[in-house]
């Protein structure tokens, strides 16, 4: 497996108009709004050189990012490395013991192939690996 770059990072918000506002006044433009129903948010992208940030923002209060605002309030969520093959690093990932939360691949904003690793096999961190066709 090979790590490409780090992906986005993704910030929990209750609100993206109100959290927009600091983006705007950071002179970041947005470059698109998505909703994921699978995962229950709607999701901003601000691209930032070769990165992004990705707010995201609970459609239903049983969704993943309700969960996390209520027990953590605003703040980042997650880490986003890209990958260059997706099914490949989740496999090299288990086979050496690293606790994963998506064995598969799921269908990830704008279109990217995406898996989270547990946090207790990273530190702490919810680590997201994304791959982009
Ligand atoms: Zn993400």
């Amino acid at each position: 497996m090979k790590i490409l770059k780090v992906d986005h990072i993704g910030i929990a918000v209750r609100n993206l108009a109100e959290s927009a506002k600091l983006y705007d006044l950071l002179g970041i433009e947005p470059a698109g709004m998505e909703e994921v129903a699978e995962q229950k948010v709607k999701v901003a992208f601000y691209p930032l050189g070769d990165t992004e940030i990705e707010l995201l923002e609970s459609t239903s209060p049983d969704g993943p990012i309700a969960k996390y605002l209520e027990k953590n309030g605003e703040g980042i969520q997650h880490l986003a490395l890209r990958v260059d093959n997706l099914e490949a690093a989740l496999s090299e990932l288990k086979a050496k013991g690293v606790r994963l939360i998506d064995e598969k691949p799921r269908y990830g904003a704008g279109g990217a192939k995406i898996a989270f690793i547990h946090p207790k096999s990273t530190g702490g961190i919810l680590l997201e690996l994304s791959e982009r066709t």
